[in-house]
C-alpha cells in the first residue's frame, strides 16, 4: 500500500472541484487591491471573507514601518527567539502589549497558532486536566495533545455543562485549565465569559481566552472579550494572534509575571524561527492604530450590523446574534459550493465552510466584515445575495 492511499477519497472529491472550476480549498486570490478588494481570475471581487476586522492590511504607516524595518533589519531573523531571533523590536512589542492589556508579561511567537500550542502544551502536561469548549480551535486541541494533558469538552459555549464537568472533577478542579475563545470563528458566537468566570470563582481552575477573533474588535480599548465581559482580571492567559485584526503574521501570549518561565520550556516558542523584523514593525504600527483609532472599531459593528440586517431581511438562516463573523446557513454540502461559485462570479468572495470544518456537521457561507468596508461595498454584497434568491 502507498503511503498516500489514505488520502485517494479526498484526493478524488479536491479533483472533482477542481475540474469543475475553482477548487474551494485552494482559491487563488491572484491580486490584492486593498483590504477590500482583489481579483480572482478574471473577476474582480469585494472581499468579504477575511480575518482583516480592522482593515489594517494596507494601513500607509503599517506599510511605511515595515519598509523601513525591512531595510534596516533584514528580511529574516534566521533564528529563533531563544537563540538569535529576539531583536530588539521583538521585546519592544512585548513590552507594548502587556503595557497595552495592563498586565506584567507578554510573550510573542512566531504564529497564533505557535502561541496556543506554546502556552497550552507546556503548561497542560501529562498531569494536567483540561476542560475545553467542544468548538475548540484546531490549535488548542493539537496544543493538548502536545502537552499529553487529559481532555475534557464541555459543550459549546454552555457553561452549565462545564459546570457539571468540573463538579464531577472533584479536587481536581483546583487546578483544572479551562479553555475558551472570545468570538468563534466559524459561527461568531461569543463565549459566556462572565458565567465561567463565575464558575471558576466557586469551583477553582486557571482560565485561558483566546481571544483571536475578539482582539481589536470588542471592549472598550479592543482588548478583547474579557475586557467587555469587565473580567480580566480573572483570566490568567490571554492568547491572541497578529494575523487578525493586527493584519500580520505572528501570535501573542500575556499574563502574570510568572508566565515569562514558559519561554524556557516551551518547545513551539523554542524550536521555531522568530517572526521577521518587518512583519513585528507592522504590528506595533497596528497595536497604536488600534489604541488611536477607536472609531476602526465602531465601524467595523455597522458594517456587521449592515450586513446582518440585509442578509436577514432577504431570509437567509444566520447565527443568532451580529458580529463581524456573518454565517449564512446553508443545508446541503452541494447547495454551499453552488452559492460559493455565483457569489465569486457576482464579485463576491466569501469563505465556503465545508464539514466537518463547521460545527454541527453544517455547510456555511462565511461572511466576515471589516472596517474598510464601505456601506455601497456591504450593500453589494447584499445585493449578492438577493440575486440568488431569484
Ligand atoms: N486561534 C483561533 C481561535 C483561530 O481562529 C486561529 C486562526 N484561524 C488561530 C488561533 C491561529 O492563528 P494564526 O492563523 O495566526 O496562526
Amino acid at each position: 500500500m502507498g503511503h498516500y492511499d489514505k488520502f485517494s477519497r479526498i484526493a478524488s472529491e479536491r479533483e472533482q472541484f477542481r475540474t469543475a472550476g475553482i477548487n474551494p480549498f485552494g482559491t487563488c486570490i491572484d491580486e490584492v487591491y486593498s483590504a477590500t478588494e482583489g481579483r480572482i481570475g478574471d473577476q474582480k471581487i469585494i472581499l468579504a471573507g477575511t480575518n482583516n476586522y480592522l482593515g489594517l492590511t494596507f494601513n500607509a504607516q503599517a506599510i511605511a514601518d515595515a519598509q523601513t524595518a525591512l531595510a534596516k533589519q533584514g528580511t529574516g531573523t534566521t533564528g529563533s527567539r531563544m537563540a538569535n531571533g529576539s531583536y530588539g523590536p521583538h521585546l519592544a512589542l512585548e513590552q507594548e502589549i502587556a503595557e497595552f492589556f495592563g498586565r506584567p508579561s507578554a510573550i510573542v511567537f512566531s504564529t497564533g497558532y505557535t502561541a496556543n500550542l506554546g502556552v497550552i502544551s507546556t503548561l497542560a502536561d501529562h498531569n494536567a486536566v483540561v476542560l475545553l469548549d467542544a468548538d475548540s480551535h484546531a490549535s488548542i486541541y493539537d496544543a493538548c495533545a502536545l502537552g499529553g494533558a487529559e481532555i475534557i469538552r464541555f459543550r459549546h459555549n454552555d457553561a452549565k455543562d462545564l459546570e457539571r464537568r468540573m463538579v464531577r472533577l472533584g479536587e481536581r478542579a483546583k487546578d483544572a485549565i479551562i479553555i475558551v475563545e472570545g468570538i468563534y470563528s466559524m459561527l461568531g458566537d461569543i463565549a459566556p465569559l462572565v458565567e465561567i468566570v463565575d464558575i471558576k470563582k466557586r469551583l477553582g481552575g486557571f482560565l485561558i481566552v483566546d481571544e483571536a477573533h475578539s482582539f481589536g474588535v470588542m471592549g472598550p480599548t479592543g482588548r478583547g472579550l474579557a475586557e467587555a465581559a469587565g473580567v480580566e482580571q480573572d483570566v490568567d492567559i490571554i492568547v491572541g494572534t497578529f494575523s487578525k485584526s493586527l493584519a500580520s503574521i505572528g501570535g501573542f501570549a500575556v499574563g502574570a509575571n510568572a508566565m515569562d518561565v514558559l519561554r524556557y520550556a516551551s518547545r513551539p516558542y523554542i524550536f521555531t524561527a522568530s517572526p521577521s523584523p518587518s512583519s513585528i514593525a507592522s504590528v506595533r504600527s497596528a497595536l497604536k492604530t488600534i489604541a488611536t483609532q477607536p472609531e476602526l472599531r465602531q465601524k467595523l459593528w455597522d458594517n456587521a450590523a449592515r450586513l446582518y440586517e440585509g442578509l436577514e431581511k432577504l431570509g437567509y438562516e444566520l447565527s443568532s446574534h451580529i458580529s463581524p463573523v456573518v454565517p449564512v446557513i446553508i443545508g446541503a454540502k452541494e447547495e454551499g459550493l453552488r452559492i460559493w461559485r455565483e457569489l465569486i462570479a457576482s464579485g463576491v468572495y466569501v469563505n465556503l465552510i465545508l464539514p466537518p470544518a463547521a460545527p454541527a456537521g453544517i455547510t456555511l457561507l462565511r461572511c466576515s466584515v471589516n472596517a474598510a468596508h464601505t456601506c455601497e461595498q456591504i450593500d453589494a454584497i447584499i445585493h449578492a445575495f438577493a440575486q440568488l434568491k431569484k
